[in-house]
């Protein structure tokens, strides 16, 4: 279907043209060791399933570390964890790890963040965290975190629920299938599914302007640079922010 639809495209000379420059993993060197942290069971799939699942990345090897999944509410931690194991299955996972602090109080044990980060960043070459312009509760905290504790040249932005910087901006992007993404995330049956949607759909749209393949998703990456975060973030979380979208290209 999706080839039929390119060759009526181009004989109408509507073929669309890849508007970003690609820039792949060669920055990488083989087997390069990235640690992903994820403030909340989730945000590792939302952001980085296609680096994980895209084969021009797999020489590299990916641990994440799962910062907060307990919200005081009996079971639920573990349900949680699990649902990061079943959505993630497959993917060039090493390891998961299990952080244990608590949801939307991370602020309140950032002096602990800091000396667990402090201690495992000496084992990796890289650092994925979100960015310090992320508006999710954690999200903040985790990179500001980040910030202090990692050296700037291993530290690596990532986009969650909150687009903090633009696909045009990236220093490198992630491609894959929209769809596979998407049901890895309905892995996540304790999350808000309406949050999911929006950022799928958010990600679908603004791939749809740079990318040729309207049914690749692309996910965007930047080395730690201040100067390349967006003044007004777009938080998929936060329905307000979506008006933003006017003004992101
Ligand atoms: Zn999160």
């Amino acid at each position: 279907m999706q080839v039929l639809e390119n060759i009526m495209l181009g004989m109408l000379g509507l073929v669309p043209v890849p508007k970003v420059d690609l820039r792949n993993a060669t920055v990488f060197k083989p087997g390069a060791k990235c640690l992903i942290i994820a403030p909340h069971p989730d945000d590792e799939v939302i952001g980085c399933y296609y680096l994980l699942r895209n084969s021009q990345f797999s020489h590299l090897v990916f641990d994440v570390a799962i910062v907060t999944d307990d919200e005081g509410l009996p079971g639920l931690a573990d349900r949680r964890f699990a649902e990061t194991i079943s959505a993630t299955e497959g993917l060039n996972i090493r390891q998961v790890y299990r952080w244990g602090f608590v949801d939307g109080k991370v602020i309140q044990q950032a002096a602990l963040l800091k000396d667990k980060l402090r201690s495992s960043a000496g084992l990796y070459d890289y650092i994925f965290s979100p960015a310090p312009n992320d508006t999710t509760a954690d999200h903040s905290v985790v990179a500001s975190v980040a910030l202090e504790v990692v050296e700037r040249s291993k530290l690596i932005w990532y986009r969650s629920t909150a687009f903090t910087f633009k696909l045009a901006h990236a220093d490198f992007i992630a491609i894959g299938d929209q769809d596979e993404k998407a049901l890895a995330i309905r892995r996540y049956v304790s999350q808000r599914e309406i949050a999911f949607k929006r950022t799928l759909a958010f990600e679908r749209w603004e791939s749809a302007e740079h990318l040729s393949n309207v049914n690749s998703g692309a996910e965007a990456y930047i080395f730690a640079d201040l100067n390349h975060l967006a003044q007004v973030p777009i938080d998929t979380l936060s329905l307000r922010s979506v008006f933003a979208v006017w003004s992101w290209r």
